[in-house]
């Protein structure tokens, strides 16, 4: 793979200039950071699943700047859909749809629907808008990791092999996307993400909720391990909290409010959000997660966060992280 020299900065006209060439940038979203490349590009999308060491069978989120965009990339927008797109884009809303055929097969995994969705962050729109394509981009670590939320985070695991890494800043939703399809009228959630059921039910009634896909070929890339550090992982199982105690084992602890009593010297505990605020505890998950995976460990302990909200999220996210 080619060497680069990684660049960290906020110069617009520099990633610009790079994606124009077919090559990949670091860009900020406010869920995570991407990996980007020409989404009409099949030799850049390359670059992102080898970069990224992401197998071929994942597919990519195509990023635009506005609703009319979408509609030159997408055959159908169903009247729900269009809904969805009217109250949450630009957001952390990701919508399946029939693609038209100049999104290579490549992005897609052969399927025939695109993801699709517009971030809401002032750089990166800036820099769709000035392109003349829409961007690829999954999110900028290597596969199976925890993704990113400030820049520093993709220059540790990705340097060396991208040339350039937008910043604009930590990110403000701080987990993925949420992933919505239509099946007839239904509205189907296929990934719990940074827009809550409870808003998209608000605005288009009633959905499905289809996240355990590791089986479900609509979203293939949604595998039962992901976002995981290499310390182990244990989620919300107090039994197992018992044992490491019971072993005198070094913990971290990710809390949402309240920190666990009863731990020896050697704990590292992190409280999401000590005002017991979802959307800020979502914010630092995964900045948690990076640093109390390279505290020297033994073992992360994540308690189960309310099932509400951003808490919907947060726990799908841990569950992930904890299946070795
Ligand atoms: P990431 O880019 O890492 O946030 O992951 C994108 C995820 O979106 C993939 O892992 C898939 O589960 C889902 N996805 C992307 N494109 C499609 C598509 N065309 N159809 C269904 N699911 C998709
Ligand atoms: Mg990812």
């Amino acid at each position: 793979m080619q060497q680069f020299n990684t660049i960290i900065g906020n110069d617009i006209q520099a990633a610009k200039a790079l994606l124009q060439k077919g090559e990949v940038v670091g860009i900020p979203t406010e869920t995570v950071y991407g990996l980007a490349g020409n989404a009409l590009n099949g030799d850049a999308a390359l670059k992102i699943f080898s970069v990224k060491n992401r197998p071929y069978f994942d597919p990519l989120i195509v990023h635009t700047h506005s609703i009319s965009e979408i509609e030159k990339y997408v055959a159908e927008i169903p009247d729900k859909a269009r809904l969805l797109m009217q109250h949450f884009m630009p957001g952390a809303l990701t919508l399946l749809l029939k693609k038209k055929d100049l999104i290579p097969d490549i992005i897609t995994s052969g399927l025939d629907t695109v993801a699709i969705r517009i971030p809401a962050h002032p750089l990166t729109l800036q820099l769709l808008k000035e392109l003349p394509f829409p961007l690829a981009a999954p999110s900028a670590n290597p596969f199976g990791y925890i993704s990113p939320t400030i820049a520093a985070h993709v220059y540790d695991q990705l340097k060396g092999k991208i040339p350039y890494i937008l910043d604009g800043g930590a990110t403000t939703v701080g987990v993925e996307s949420t992933i919505v399809g239509f099946e007839g009228d239904d509205v189907v959630i296929y990934r719990l993400g940074g827009l809550t059921i409870e808003e998209i039910e608000r605005v288009a009634g009633k959905v499905k909720v289809n996240i355990n896909a590791a089986s479900n070929p609509k979203t293939p890339g949604m595998l039962k391990s992901h976002y995981a550090p290499a310390v182990p992982l244990v989620f919300g199982e107090p039994e197992l909290l018992e044992a490491a105690k019971a072993a005198n084992k070094a913990i971290g602890t990710i809390c949402f409010d309240t920190a666990i009593t009863g731990l020896n010297s050697r704990t590292k505990q992190i409280l999401l959000s000590p005002n017991g605020d979802l959307n800020e505890a979502a914010k630092n998950l995964f900045a948690a997660m990076r640093n109390l995976d390279t505290s020297g460990l033994d073992i992360i302990y994540a308690v189960r966060f309310p099932d509400e909200g951003l808490g919907r999220a947060i726990n799908d996210r841990l569950k992930r992280a904890s299946v070795k």
